[in-house]
């Protein structure tokens, strides 16, 4: 099949590598040339443009930051619809707001295209190795004609319902996620500072009841999971800026159906915390950081 994909981030770079795996041609574009040089060098084709990535294919696949980059990718000049055949599916696998997808599918819907909204999970890791799950959100039908071009990428393809509700699904997963990291940082600090090793204490709770992806996968604390971000001082894996998006996607969305979300409230003010201490692009579990006693931003060394 041919596909255009645009976005070659830490997730979006894998994701089309894979695609490229599984025989697909691949049409790229990003602002990066960096990032466009290494798809080209496994065999896509490099555009200018959003609008001649999306020419001449029979999917386009979006993986961008948020629902503005989804916005201009989608409508300015060059954009996807400028150049999509009409019945050609776009796939979006952003985070972003579900009130978005709904005005972005009506946009498509218009120029005679679907717009399937399909957050994954799984993390980089997961995007490497061809194992994402995808919530996705549309009608049956559009479900059925994306479905194994996201197997090329993902594991678990997951139908959730109509338009949108695949990033209700990815929204409350990451709340979760934002909140179990606080924790398992809250408690591996406590743990540390009161005098055991830590990669004895993850060792109980990754065989206790506080066991989660963030403490048995993800820890925080540096040198329990070697190949967790902490273990390589927090670099690559999920930004603490786009889990603070999250975050803020969460809270906005209880907002509007009046549904308190006390814990999210309160984590999304720890990484907002980060963020403003200059850590906004390190790994999210680099929020252990404002329990350490290293302000956030990785230069102080006040670690116990
Ligand atoms: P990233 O910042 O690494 O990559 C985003 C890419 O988009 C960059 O290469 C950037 O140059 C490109 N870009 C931005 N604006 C563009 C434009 N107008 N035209 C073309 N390219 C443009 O982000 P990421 O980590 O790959 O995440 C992408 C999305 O996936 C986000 O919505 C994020 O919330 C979500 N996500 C990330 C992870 C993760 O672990 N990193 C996991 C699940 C979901």
């Amino acid at each position: 099949m041919k596909i255009g994909f645009i976005g070659l981030g830490n997730m979006g770079a894998p994701m089309a590598l894979n695609l490229l795996k599984a025989g697909h041609a691949v049409k790229v574009f990003d602002l990066s040339a960096a990032a466009v040089q290494t798809l080209v060098d496994a065999g896509a084709q490099a555009c200018g443009s959003p609008k001649t990535a999306a020419s001449d294919v029979e999917c386009v696949i979006t993986m961008l930051p948020a629902a503005a980059h989804v916005r201009s990718v989608l409508s300015a000049d060059d954009g996807v619809l400028a150049g999509i055949a009409t019945g050609v599916p776009i796939i979006d696998s952003s985070t972003i707001d579900p009130a978005s997808v709904k005005a972005f599918a009506e946009l498509a819907a218009r120029h005679g295209n679907s717009f399937i909204d399909a957050p994954v999970s799984g993390g980089t890791g997961g995007a490497a190795a061809g194992t994402l799950t995808f919530m996705v959100g549309g009608s049956a039908s559009a479900f059925e004609q994306v479905k194994p071009v996201l197997a090329a990428m993902g594991k678990n393809i997951v139908h959730c319902g109509d338009s949108g509700t695949g990033q209700v699904a990815k929204i409350c997963n990451n709340l979760v996620l934002g909140i179990s990291m606080a924790g398992v940082a809250e408690a591996m600090s406590l743990g540390e500072a009161l005098g055991i090793d830590p990669k004895v204490l993850g060792a109980i709770i990754n065989t206790s009841t506080g066991r989660c992806w963030s403490s048995d996968t993800y820890n925080p604390m540096p040198g329990v999971i070697d190949t967790a971000p902490a273990s390589r001082d927090y670099s690559g894996g999920f930004g603490t800026d786009l889990m603070l998006k999250d975050l803020g996607l969460a809270t906005d969305a209880a907002r509007s159906v009046r549904q308190p979300v006390y814990l999210g409230a309160l984590a999304q003010q720890l990484y907002q915390t980060m963020s403003s201490n200059g850590a906004g692009r390190l790994d999210f579990s680099a929020v252990i950081k404002l329990y350490r006693c290293e302000g956030g931003t990785g230069s102080g060394g006040g670690a116990r």
